[in-house]
């Protein structure tokens, strides 16, 4: 933890969400060992478990209290949901692959974080259950998904990564300001997975 108070986070909610949340659950065996590392890890379907460092980030910059309703793009392993779920947050999360689903609902029943969990393409968001407070996508778009922006309460926040797969990426904060309009911080450069396009045999994410 102090290292990432050294590289910058300074929300004591999110250093005592991070610490609540045993890492090497969500890991393939193999890199149990290294889950106290600030390092991201492959997960299940080619993909990675984002390093603390970055889930520390995403999670401070949404500014949030207790209570706050927050939808995750790209459930993964479950880690940056349980994090969400630890700050005391209502939490949603939309997974698009299968594999990864149920890997993710099994570990958080088994921490007993409440996440509503669903299976589909997160480019849709969840309307059924929008407006939201925080919106935060783990894996980098080309572009940022109007659907999302729609599902923004007035004050809310969309933190994403934009940009082109592999390269970095510009970790954008978009803050709803009012009906039609928005405000775009910029928080950095960082290197995410990209985004999945339409999802063959997923059921739709309502
Ligand atoms: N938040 C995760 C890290 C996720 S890596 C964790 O804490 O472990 C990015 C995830 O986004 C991958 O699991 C990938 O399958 C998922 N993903 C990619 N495109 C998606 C899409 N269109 N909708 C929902 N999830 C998507």
């Amino acid at each position: 933890m102090d290292l990432l108070r050294e590289k910058g986070i300074r929300s004591e909610e999110v250093l005592d969400a991070l610490m609540q949340v045993p890492r090497h659950v969500f890991l393939e065996s193999s890199f149990e060992a290294f889950a106290y590392k600030d390092a991201a890890f492959p997960i299940r379907a080619a993909q990675t478990i984002s390093q603390p460092y970055t889930v520390a980030v995403q999670t401070q910059a949404l500014e949030l209290s207790p209570g706050a309703k927050v939808l995750e793009i790209g459930t993964g392993s479950g880690y940056q949901a349980a994090v969400l779920a630890a700050m005391g947050f209502r939490v949603y999360s939309i997974e698009r692959q299968k594999e990864l689903f149920d890997f993710s609902k099994r570990v958080l029943s088994e921490l007993r974080a409440t996440v509503v969990q669903r299976f589909g393409d997160g480019y849709k968001g969840m309307p059924t259950f929008a407006p939201f407070d925080g919106i935060l996508v783990t894996a980098a778009a080309p572009d940022v998904p109007n659907a999302l922006l729609a599902q923004l309460a007035v004050g809310g926040k969309l933190i994403l990564p934009v940009g082109p797969e592999g390269a970095d990426q510009r970790m954008w904060r978009i803050t709803r300001m009012g009906d039609k309009s928005f405000e775009r911080e910029d928080l950095g450069a960082f290197r995410f997975v990209p985004m999945l396009g339409n999802v063959a045999n997923g059921q739709d994410s309502v």
